[in-house]
C-alpha cells in the first residue's frame, strides 16, 4: 500500500509550518523536542517501519527540519540523504497452525521464521529429529522416510549448560534445505527445553535461500509434544527423542495446516538522514562530532496495529534535531564539523547505522566521538550515559562540560556493543556513547508507546546534556583522535584469560586494575598436611571465594561457563576455581567432589610420580581424567614433555587445554593432537618477548589448529603482561586477524572450552496445555 507522493509532501509541509515560530528559542527546549516526537509518533506516520512509506515520511521530515535550519546536507551527492537497501519482510495476514483438530495461538504456540515463503498447506507431519544429512559422517536423518509433499518436524540440538542454544549447531536455513532437497513443502522446529535455557520461538532462514512457497514456522516445544502423542508416542519416549534428535524418523500420521502469507523484498530502499554544521578550524574541521539516533520503529503489524514508537526512538531522533536547531540559533561555529545523524533501520538490527560505518560518508578514523540517543523521553529524569570504559579521555571532556548542574542527573555507566546504533562505531574503535534515560519504559515496543506520555522535562535534560557535550567535544583543542583505537576496543572488550595459577590470597585488587577480566585461582595447601586438613582448605578456599563475590561488586565467582562471557559486560573480575591434583593426593572421593565445591579446573603439573611417571600417565592419571570428563572439570595441562601431552590428549574424552609447549616441543604430532581433541593450545609469553614475535608465533599456529583452539598463557603472573597482550591483539590486527578471532583468543575459547566440559543437566520434559 503506498501512499501517493504529493499527499507525502503536502503533510511534511504541514508539520513544518506549524512548528516553526519557536525556531528563535536559543536554548534546548523540551517543549520544542515533544512538539516533533508529535509529528513522528503520529498515526500519518504510521509507525516508521523501515522500508515503508511512513519511514520515508519520517525521513523527509527530519530533511526539511535540517534544511529550514540552515544545516548543510551531508549524505551522498550533496543530498541530505543515505540511500541503502534492506530485505524486507512482513506478514501480510495472522497465520494459521492447525494440527489434529486443534488450533494454535500464534506468538505463544508458533511463530513464522523469518524470511519463510508464502503458503497454505494441509499435509502430514513426518518427525525427522534434527533434519541433518550430511555425507561425511554418513548421517541422513531422511533415510526411510519419504517427505515429498510433507511438513517435516525438526529438533534442533539440546542447548548446553550454560550455552545459547543457536551456539555451535547447524542453522534453521540449513536444516531448511535438507527438508527442500527432499522435496518437504514446509517445516516446523523447534528447540527442545532444558533447565538453563528455556525454549524461545523466534528464528529466521537465511533471505539469501529465500524459497517463496516454502513455509516454515518456529514451534513450542508443547505442539511438538502434542503432535506426537497423536502419533501414539509416550512421554517418555517423546523425552528420549528430544535429547537424541536422531535414528528414528517416521510419518506420524497427523495432519497439519499451515498457513503463512508473507512479503519478502530483497531490495527494499530506505535512507539514513545526515545533515551537518561544518567545521570553521582549518585543520580540526576534518574532524568530526557525530550525533545520532534512529528514525525508525516497528510499523504496523498485519493486525493493522500501529506501533507509533514515541519514546523509540521519536525521542531520540528529536532530541538530535533539536540540538542541531539550537547551535544554528546561536550561531555556533565549531571547530570540528558536527554530523547530525537519523539512522533508519534499527530495530530490524541497527541496519542503518551498520551500513553507515560500514560506508562512511565522512571518515571514521576521523571520527572523534559518536553520541547515540536512543529513548530519552520518559523516565525519571536521570540520563544513563554508557560508555566510559570504552572512551575514558572523551568522557572526562564530556563530564567536564556537564558541569554540576548537569552532573547530578547523569548516570556514567561502563558501556558496551549492543541494543543499539553506538555499536556499529564502537566495534570499529570510535568511542560511543549511548544515551538512555533511566527509570521504567513501560510500553517498551508496545502500540501503547504515544506522543502524550512524552514527559518533556525529561528531553530537555537528555537534550542539554547533549548539546554541552557536543559543544565542548566540537570546540575542544588538542588531539582527541587516539592511535591504534579498534586494537584498544577489541582489548577492552574481550574477557583477558589470565590462567597462571594464581594463589588465592594474592593480588586480586592489582589484577582488576590491570583489566584482567578472567583469573585461575587456586588455594594454598601445605604438601606435609593431612588429608582432612588439605580437604578444609579447599571447602574454605571456595567459601571465601562466595563470600567475595557476594560482598563486592568488583569479583565473581564463575561457577557457570555464561558467567565468563558476561565479564566483560558487568566489567567484574571473573574468578575461575582450580585444584592441582597434589594438594588434594589424589584423593578419589575428593576428586569427585571437586565440581560441587565450585572448582573448575583440575591443573596438572610438577610430575610427581604419581599421575604421570614423567613419560606417560599412569593408572590413576588416566582416572582422574577420567573422573574430571565425568563431573565436568577442565583438564589444565602445565609445561608438560611432548610425550605426557601426547598421553594426556589421548586419555582424555573432553577437550583440554595444554599450556606452555614452545619450539621444539610443538612436534607435529602434538600439534595433531590437540587438533584432534578440539581443546585449547595456550601459547606462553613473557615480559621479555616482542609482541611481534607472540603474535607471529599464533599466526604460524592458525592454520593448524583454527583461532578457536588458540590462547594466549603468561608465564609469570605479573599483570605487567598485561600492556604485552594488549599489544599482542594489535599485532594480530595487523596481521589481518577478525576482531572475533583476537578476542577469542585473548580469553572466549576458554568460555568455550569450559562450556564443553560442562556437564549437560538435563531436564525432564513434562507438557500440558
Ligand atoms: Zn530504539
Amino acid at each position: 500500500m503506498r501512499k501517493n507522493c504529493a499527499r507525502m509532501l503536502a503533510l511534511v509541509l504541514v508539520w513544518l509550518v506549524a512548528f516553526s515560530a519557536r525556531a528563535a528559542q536559543t536554548t534546548v527546549s523540551g517543549d520544542s523536542i515533544k512538539s516533533y516526537i508529535r509529528v513522528l509518533a503520529s498515526d500519518d506516520f504510521m509507525g516508521r517501519g523501515t522500508g515503508t512509506e511512513g519511514c520515508r515520511l519520517a525521513e523527509e521530515y527530519v530533511a526539511a527540519k535540517f534544511r529550514q535550519w540552515g544545516l548543510k546536507p551531508a549524505g551522498e551527492k550533496g543530498t541530505y540523504f543515505q540511500p541503502y537497501t534492506v530485505q524486507f519482510f512482513r506478514l501480510n495476514a495472522e497465520p494459521v497452525l492447525e494440527a489434529a483438530g486443534r488450533r494454535f495461538v500464534y506468538e505463544e504456540d508458533f511463530e513464522v521464521l523469518r524470511f519463510s515463503g508464502s503458503g497454505d498447506v494441509r499435509a502430514e507431519v513426518v518427525w525427522v529429529g534434527q533434519g541433518l544429512v550430511d555425507t561425511s559422517s554418513k548421517r541422513d536423518d531422511y533415510r526411510g522416510v519419504d517427505v515429498r509433499g510433507k511438513v517435516v518436524l525438526v529438533a534442533r540440538e539440546m542447548p548446553r549448560e550454560g550455552g545459547s542454544p543457536m551456539m555451535d549447531q547447524p542453522s534453521d536455513s540449513v536444516r531448511a534445505a535438507a527438508a527442500k532437497a527432499h522435496g518437504a513443502v514446509g517445516m516446523l522446529i523447534f528447540t527442545p527445553p532444558s533447565e538453563s535455557r528455556p525454549s524461545r520461538l523466534r528464528g529466521r532462514l537465511s533471505p539469501f535461500d529465500y524459497d517463496p512457497s516454502f513455509v516454515a514456522a518456529t514451534v513450542d516445544p508443547r505442539v511438538a509434544t502434542y503432535i506426537l502423542k497423536q502419533a501414539g508416542k509416550t512421554e517418555q519416549e517423546i523425552n528420549q527423542m528430544f535429547r537424541s534428535g536422531r535414528g528414528q524418523s517416521f510419518a506420524t500420521g497427523v495432519e497439519v495446516h499451515l498457513r503463512v502469507d508473507a512479503t519478502f523484498d530483497p531490495k527494499r530502499a530506505t535512507r539514513n538522514v545526515l545533515a551537518m554544521i561544518p567545521g570553521s578550524d582549518p585543520k580540526l574541521k576534518k574532524e568530526y562530532v557525530v550525533l545520532g539516533g534512529h528514525l525508525d520503529h516497528l510499523g504496523t503489524d498485519f493486525r493493522g496495529t500501529t506501533y507509533n514508537g514515541a519514546d523509540d526512538n521519536a525521542s531520540g531522533i528529536a532530541t538530535v534535531m533539536e540540538v542541531a536547531r539550537v547551535m544554528m540559533a546561536n550561531r555556533i561555529r565549531p571547530k570540528r564539523t558536527v554530523i547530525f545523524a537519523g539512522w533508519s533501520g534499527e530495530e530490524m538490527g541497527l541496519l542503518g547505522s551498520s551500513h553507515y560505518a560500514a560506508h562512511p560518508i565522512w571518515p571514521l578514523e576521523q571520527t572523534v566521538v559518536y553520541l547515540n540517543l536512543d529513548m530519552v523521553g520518559r523516565g525519571n529524569g536521570k540520563v544513563r550515559i554508557s560508555g566510559k570504559y570504552y572512551g575514558p579521555k572523551v568522557w572526562e571532556l564530556m563530564e567536564q562540560a556537564l558541569g554540576d548542574s548537569l552532573k547530578k542527573d547523569a548516570e556514567p555507566q561502563r558501556g558496551g556493543p549492543g541494543g543499539s546504533d553506538h555499536t556499529p562505531f564502537l566495534v570499529r574503535g570510535v568511542p560511543a556513547f549511548f544515551l538512555l534515560t533511566s527509570g521504567d519504559h513501560p510500553d517498551y515496543h508496545q502500540p501503547t508507546d504515544d506522543w502524550d506520555k512524552i514527559q518533556p522535562e525529561v528531553c530537555q535534560v537528555a537534550g542539554e546534556m547533549t548539546y554541552r557535550s557536543a559543544v565542548a567535544l566540537a570546540q575542544a583543542p588538542g588531539a582527541l583522535l587516539e592511535a591504534d583505537r579498534e586494537a584498544e576496543y577489541v582489548f577492552r572488550h574481550a574477557a583477558l584469560a589470565f590462567l597462571q595459577p594464581t594463589w588465592l590470597t594474592t593480588g586480586l585488587e592489582s589484577m582488576s586494575q590491570h583489566h584482567i577480566d578472567v583469573a585461575l585461582l587456586v588455594p594454598r595447601v601445605k604438601p606435609q598436611a593431612g588429608l582432612s586438613e588439605k580437604l578444609e582448605v579447599l571447602v574454605r578456599a571456595a567459601d571465601s571465594l562466595r563470600e567475595a563475590d557476594r560482598e563486592s561488586e568488583e569479583f565473581d565467582l564463575a561457577t557457570n561457563p555464561a558467567e565468563l562471557r558476561m565479564a566483560t559486560y558487568r566489567g567484574t573480575l571473573e574468578l575461575l576455581l582450580g585444584v592441582r591434583g597434589q594438594d588434594f593426593d589424589w584423593d578419589e572421593a575428593i576428586l569427585r567432589n571437586l565440581a560441587r565445591l565450585d572448582y573448575r579446573v583440575l591443573v596438572l603439573s610438577d610430575s610427581d610420580g604419581v599421575w604421570t611417571d614423567g613419560r606417560e600417565l599412569t593408572e590413576r592419571g588416566k582416572q582422574a581424567v577420567r573422573i574430571a570428563n565425568e563431573t565436568g572439570l577442565l583438564l589444565l595441562l602445565e609445561n608438560p614433555s611432548p610425550a605426557v601431552a601426547l598421553s594426556l590428549l589421548s586419555a582424555t574424552s573432553k577437550p583440554a587445554a595444554v599450556a606452555g609447549l614452545e619450539g621444539e616441543s610443538l612436534r607435529e604430532e602434538v600439534l595433531n593432537a590437540v587438533a584432534k581433541n578440539r581443546g585449547l593450545l595456550l601459547v606462553p609469553y613473557c615480559p621479555r618477548e616482542k609482541a611481534t614475535d607472540v603474535a607471529q608465533r599464533l599466526n604460524a599456529l592458525k592454520p593448524r589448529l583454527g583461532s578457536d583452539h588458540l590462547g594466549l598463557y603468561p608465564h609469570f603472573r605479573d599483570p605487567k603482561l598485561v600492556s604485552l597482550a594488549r599489544s599482542i591483539a594489535s599485532e594480530l590486527l595487523k596481521l589481518g586477524w577478525k576482531r572475533e578471532e583476537v578476542e577469542a583468543v585473548l580469553g572466549s575459547n576458554l568460555a568455550q572450552i569450559l562450556r564443553e566440559v560442562s556437564v549437560e543437566r538435563e531436564m525432564t520434559i513434562q507438557f500440558r496445555f
